[in-house]
């Protein structure tokens, strides 16, 4: 377990400072004993320990101002929970306050400018639902339930990403509450060397109050789905993996999986618990191209199921959300890799011989495109030569076998980064993860890093996150 507590989460919270704050804010203050604070701090990762002493809910940006000040001028650790969705359990303080935002979700579509106005608090779902009843999309990630702030500031992939880059490439400007308690933006033409922090560099540098995201047109309706094959067979699905993604338009996005099948309704109850291979596919153009460019996919081998269909790309974005339940314990790994070899894809299907844990899985999530044309340098995330995410997962409820589970991903790490770019995704790491997995994240990006930090939060007031030390 990691509780993550320093020096400044065991300062106690004034009572008399905390009744003050009560009293200047729209929105509440809940306490450990209050109605509505378990909700408050429920994270996805049940393996995360850590209980606030407060939490704030903001309903606008004065709040926000006035929580920072509250706990710079009491020495108090801060935590910001936009979905609740971070692996580590960066959302939670443990003993100090954490501003949580489940009351600021608003979305604003403009769609003459083809922008979205975000507040922080949103999910996935909220802004799908809100852009595609215009036809329009951000790029956003896999599983709706999932934060759009924590998500954005660690840079952001999705089924869109081949087209138009990382979920960062599009955003335009921010809103952000300062260490200072100061309110600026940053775009690009404004507080720029900020704006290219935020891209990438998590919630290192302030509160984020509005995101304002670029939109394209997608769908409302898309060819997507789920194809699943024997794991019998997956010495020829890697390679048409590879074959596929290797030549497909960047309409077409797919992520492969092996895992031992799930009890699900649309496998034949013989397949449940038999390994297993599956693409997770979205194709944005028409239909007919869709039809074509997964032609060699869909005719491949005897799939033990074909959900691939003409659907709504909401329904799409949220399809893989029952896979990813609240509560259940998780550790991850994950590398960014150039290409597939031989040897790599044979390494990846060796992870799986003998493998009993129902719900563990590797995915290669297939992201090389749009990403890649713009310089290493435009915003922080950089790791624009990566083609694949590689995200090796296990899930347990708390009475499994932490040990056994977590082996097992670091066995499958261990065998597969030699294959890696050199950089991994600074949203998939755990709370374990070592200081120098933050430089794996940010390569050349680090010390630029340090430095608007030292400019913008020289105390380290934002430091429950993937810490960067100001120079
Ligand atoms: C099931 C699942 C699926 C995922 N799929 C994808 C995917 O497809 N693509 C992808 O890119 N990532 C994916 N992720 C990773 C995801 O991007 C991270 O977990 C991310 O941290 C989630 O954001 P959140 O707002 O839910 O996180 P939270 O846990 O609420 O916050 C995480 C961090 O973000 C910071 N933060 C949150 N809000 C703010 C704010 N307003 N201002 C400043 N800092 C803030 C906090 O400091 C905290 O450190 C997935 C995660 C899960 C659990």
């Amino acid at each position: 377990m990691t509780t993550g507590l320093t020096d400044a989460a065991r300062n106690p919270i004034p009572e008399t400072g905390l009744e003050s704050l009560a009293e200047s804010l729209q929105g509440a203050i809940l306490r450990p004993e209050d109605d509505g604070f378990a909700e408050a701090t429920l994270i996805w990762n049940g393996m995360i320990e850590k209980i606030p002493g407060a939490v704030v809910q903001p309903v606008s940006v004065g709040d926000v101002v006035a929580t920072v000040n509250f706990a710079r001028e009491n020495d108090l650790e801060i935590s910001i929970k936009g979905g609740g969705h971070n692996i580590a359990g960066l959302a939670l303080s443990d003993g100090g306050v954490t501003i949580e935002f489940s009351e600021m979700r608003g979305v604003d579509v403009d769609v003459s400018t083809r922008t979205a106005r975000v507040q922080p608090g949103c999910k996935l779902s909220d802004v799908d639902k809100a852009t595609q009843a215009h036809g329009l999309a951000a790029t956003l990630g896999f599983v709706s339930e999932t934060g759009v702030a924590g998500l954005t500031l660690g840079g952001g992939f999705g089924y869109l990403t081949r087209q138009f880059g990382w979920t960062v490439d599009g955003l335009l400007e921010v809103e952000l509450v300062t260490a200072a308690g100061d309110v600026v933006r940053a775009s690009r033409e404004e507080n720029e060397e900020l704006f290219w922090a935020l891209r990438g560099g998590g919630g290192n540098f302030g509160v984020v109050t509005e995101f304002v995201f670029e939109l394209n047109p997608i769908g409302p309706e898309v060819t997507a789905g789920l194809i699943a094959w024997s794991a019998e067979d997956s010495d020829a699905v890697t390679q048409l993996f590879r074959r596929v993604t290797e030549s497909a338009p960047r309409e077409l996005t797919i992520a492969m999986l092996m895992r031992n099948a799930p009890p699900a309704p649309w496998l034949d109850p013989s397949h449940h618990g038999q390994p297993m291979i599956a693409f997770a596919i979205c194709h944005t153009g028409s239909p007919e191209e869709a039809e074509a460019d997964l032609a060699a996919v869909r005719s491949h081998g005897e799939p033990w199921a074909d959900l691939i269909q003409v659907k709504e790309y909401v329904a799409q974005q949220s399809m893989l959300d029952a896979t990813q339940p609240k509560g259940m314990h998780y550790y991850w790994k994950s590398e960014f890799i150039a290409s597939l070899s031989d040897e790599m894809l044979s390494d990846y299907r060796a992870q799986f011989d003998g493998l009993e844990a129902p719900a563990n899985q590797i995915v290669l999530f297939h992201i090389e495109g749009a990403l890649g044309e713009r310089p290493e340098d435009d915003g922080a995330i950089g790791n624009r030569d990566a083609a694949y995410v590689c995200a090796i997962a296990s899930m347990y409820p708390s009475e499994g076998s932490a040990d056994t589970n977590k082996a097992w991903v670091r066995n499958a790490w261990e065998t597969l980064r030699q294959y890696s770019t050199g950089g991994n995704y600074i949203n998939f790491q755990t709370a374990d993860e070592p200081d120098d997995r933050i430089g794996g994240s940010y390569r050349d990006a680090l010390d630029r890093l340090a430095r608007v930090k030292a400019q913008w939060d020289p105390h380290n007031l934002f430091r429950v996150n993937r810490n960067i030390k100001p120079a």
